[in-house]
């Protein structure tokens, strides 16, 4: 986002670091907006993590999360913010929704058992948004992002998404010349991937051409089978060794593609495609392995 926005010449940009301010502490939010008055928010702050973490830690993550945006959207509306974005998941789709899964199906079934707490906290935000919207008339948008990559991405093997975590085994099995490179679950189960560029952009986009109650999917429109994104990421990594799939790891949701055609029909469509985005965080994790999160 702070690439995105500052690229389009938005200079004057509150940033603030976990560690300046707390947002599960309501009163240091009080005080940061009180002070600060910003003009619009965009709330990507949340607990994340993929499918271990998520089912390891859930009351941090149903924690963590209600506060954060309990905090962030009442303190928003009450000094005045003129707009909000607020950021969802897909993981907040019933497990076997239809696909690929449009907006309304939201609240029609049971969640995916690995991810419901952050999933239930992020339908509570959601529902927060559009209720300050009826009573307060506060002007919130919630969107669902499918899952992200790209540079900056959490590379810890325990707590990180599929990509990230794949490209980091990849790439380490490759430097210590080892024959095989281990993938939880089947392989079988088919994910949806959208680079963080592409995200920021439509965030930008729909900031401006968007506002009503509805949640709007933002994703890239196809998805990929785990074993076609792992051969996707040694064929960019060029391993040369094979591929072992642990079936003893949970695999998660079956299937989780949005449909995308409300977002296609505010205007907007992806650019970046996940054979082009691979390469560049590949890259990415190449030159900034000290930095990336490991
Ligand atoms: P999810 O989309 O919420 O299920 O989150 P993940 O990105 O963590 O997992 C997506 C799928 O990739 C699941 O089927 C995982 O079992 C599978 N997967 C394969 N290898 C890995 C890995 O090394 N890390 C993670 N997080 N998932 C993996």
């Amino acid at each position: 986002m702070v690439r995105r926005l500052k690229a389009s010449g938005h200079e004057n940009l509150l940033l603030r670091s976990r560690e300046e301010l707390d947002l599960t502490e309501q009163s240091q939010v009080r005080r940061f907006f009180e002070a600060e008055r910003p003009d619009v928010v965009l709330m990507a702050a949340a607990r994340v993590g993929g499918i271990y973490a998520n089912n390891a830690q859930p009351a941090q993550f149903i924690r963590d999360n209600l506060l954060v945006q309990d905090n962030v959207i009442d303190c928003a509306y009450r000094n005045g913010v003129t707009k909000l974005v607020f950021l969802g998941s897909s993981c907040i789709y019933p497990k076997l929704a239809p696909q690929p899964i449009k907006e309304e199906y939201l609240l029609t079934g049971p969640l995916e058992p690995t991810n419901e707490w952050y999933a239930i906290a992020k339908i509570a935000g959601i529902k927060m948004c559009q209720a300050f919207r009826r009573e307060f008339g506060f002007k919130a948008i919630s969107l669902m992002p499918t899952n992200l990559y790209g540079p900056g991405d959490n590379f810890d093997l325990q707590s990180s998404h599929v990509l990230p975590a794949l490209i980091r085994r990849v790439h380490e099995a490759k430097i210590r010349a080892e024959a095989t490179v281990t993938v939880w679950g089947t392989g079988t189960p088919r994910r949806e991937f959208l680079h963080v560029d592409d995200l920021a952009d439509a965030i930008l986009h729909l900031l401006y051409a968007y506002d009503d109650e509805p949640i709007v999917n933002v994703g890239w429109g196809e998805d990929v089978t785990i074993r076609e994104l792992a051969e996707l990421i040694v064929s960019v990594a060029d391993y040369e060794g094979h591929l072992i799939f642990d079936s003893s790891k949970p695999d998660g949701s079956p299937r989780k593609l949005l449909d995308t055609s409300r977002l296609a029909g505010l205007g907007w469509h992806p650019k970046i495609s996940l054979a082009q985005g691979i390469k560049s965080t590949y890259e990415w994790f190449k030159t900034h392995s000290a930095e990336a999160r490991l």
